[in-house]
């Protein structure tokens, strides 16, 4: 058997692609907000059902981006268990990050100790919709409201996820997407911004072409991050098709349930009300106490299948050496506990279920070693 590794990337047929791309050889016009571009823009803005959208070359810098633009300052609460681009954007932008512990069920940001973290200097809120589970948007607006605090949402695993019929991008001041090849919607590697205040749209176009107005009027200082035509073009292509890849996604997920339900001692992820799910990762825990293995017993067992789960998210951000150890990290004791037994389980849209099947098989045999 091939190696089997934690995602797998979505991709059109050839033939889909070669179509899309190929009027750029008559127009040689390849990237600077072509016409790739303003088509994958009006599209997305229409299947996330968000006032506006900006599109971006990574996640990474439509966050970092998004940060600066809403011109944020001192503190900013967030969670360390994320992918470390949460983490990075925040300290590029010249900000501490006050790390808030996460809630046990879902793992998103525990709403209920934001409020003993908010100081003077505390300028927003950065939560993270992780594994696209969505967090308590309701109560953090309302804390944002009775601060003053910007929010903004890193949505990059929420693709397509909706709470209360609503588009997840149309929470906070700013959310954002990322379209990285990993993700459940790919234009190889890309991202986007959404929001709803015309004022900020036009900084974060700014900031993503060099503050260009004109040949000759530079209105601010910014950097470049502009999403090219060839990714633009991919992803009209996955758009078309990325409602089954999430059908099909959503069966291997439940061949998962059915094969672990009854494992003493995982615990398979949340299922939350009032959410249209995307089912962008299967992170289980393994709660060593009850199931007499440890999460990388686990891991071990199947790396040596040549089956490569991940330990998302291990380590949490707040335990990274690259961070300024004068800083208080917190105490956030739950993440801690989730991420030192978390593993998040090969899922694509593709996935045969027999893997599904034998990856199920390898993780219950570990049980009797
Ligand atoms: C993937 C990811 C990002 C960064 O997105 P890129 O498109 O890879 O730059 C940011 N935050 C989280 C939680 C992610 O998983």
């Amino acid at each position: 058997m091939s190696k089997i590794f934690v995602t797998r990337s979505s991709m059109p047929e050839k033939e889909e692609y070669f179509k899309e791309i190929e009027e750029l050889w008559d127009t040689h016009f390849l990237t600077n907000m072509g016409v790739k571009h303003q088509q994958l823009e009006r599209e997305l803005k229409e299947y996330l059902r968000v006032p506006d959208i900006e599109l971006f070359s990574n996640g990474h810098m439509a966050l970092e981006l998004a940060i600066q633009a809403c011109g944020l300052t001192g503190e900013v609460i967030t969670t360390p268990f994320t992918f470390v681009s949460t983490t990075h954007a925040i300290v590029r932008n010249g900000l501490t990050p006050v790390f808030c512990d996460i809630n046990p069920v879902d793992y998103t940001i525990d709403v209920n100790q934001i409020e003993s973290l908010i100081t003077d200097r505390t300028s927003a809120i950065i939560p993270v919709h992780v594994y696209g589970h969505v967090c308590d948007v309701e109560k953090i607006e309302e804390i944002a409201e009775k601060y003053h605090l910007k929010v903004i949402y890193d949505a990059a695993h929420a693709f397509g996820v909706s709470y209360k019929g609503v588009g997840i991008g149309n929470y906070g001041d700013a959310s954002m997407f990322s379209f990285h090849a990993t993700k459940v919607y790919n234009t190889i590697e890309g991202g986007a911004v959404c929001l709803h205040d015309e004022e900020l749209k036009k900084k974060l176009y700014n900031l993503k072409n060099f503050g260009i107005q004109s040949e000759e009027v530079i209105e601010a200082v910014g950097a470049n991050a502009k999403m090219n035509e060839f990714q633009a073009a991919m992803g009209i292509c996955n758009l078309r098709h990325v409602a089954m890849e999430i059908e099909k996604r959503k069966k291997v997920t439940e061949r998962y349930r059915d094969n672990l339900r009854d494992a003493e001692g995982i615990v398979l992820p949340p299922i939350q009300e009032n959410v249209i799910r995307n089912y962008a990762y299967f992170p289980i825990l393994v709660k060593e106490e009850l199931y007499g293995k440890t999460r990388d017993d686990i891991y071990d067992e199947l790396k040596e299948n040549d089956i490569y789960a991940r330990k998302y998210f291990y380590p949490l951000t707040n335990k990274l050496q690259c961070y300024d150890t004068n800083w208080n990290m917190g105490y956030t004791p739950n993440a801690q506990y989730i991420s030192d037994r978390v593993l998040t389980l090969p899922l694509y849209a593709d996935m045969p279920l027999d893997i599904v099947d034998k990856i199920c098989n390898l993780i219950l045999r570990t049980r009797s070693r």
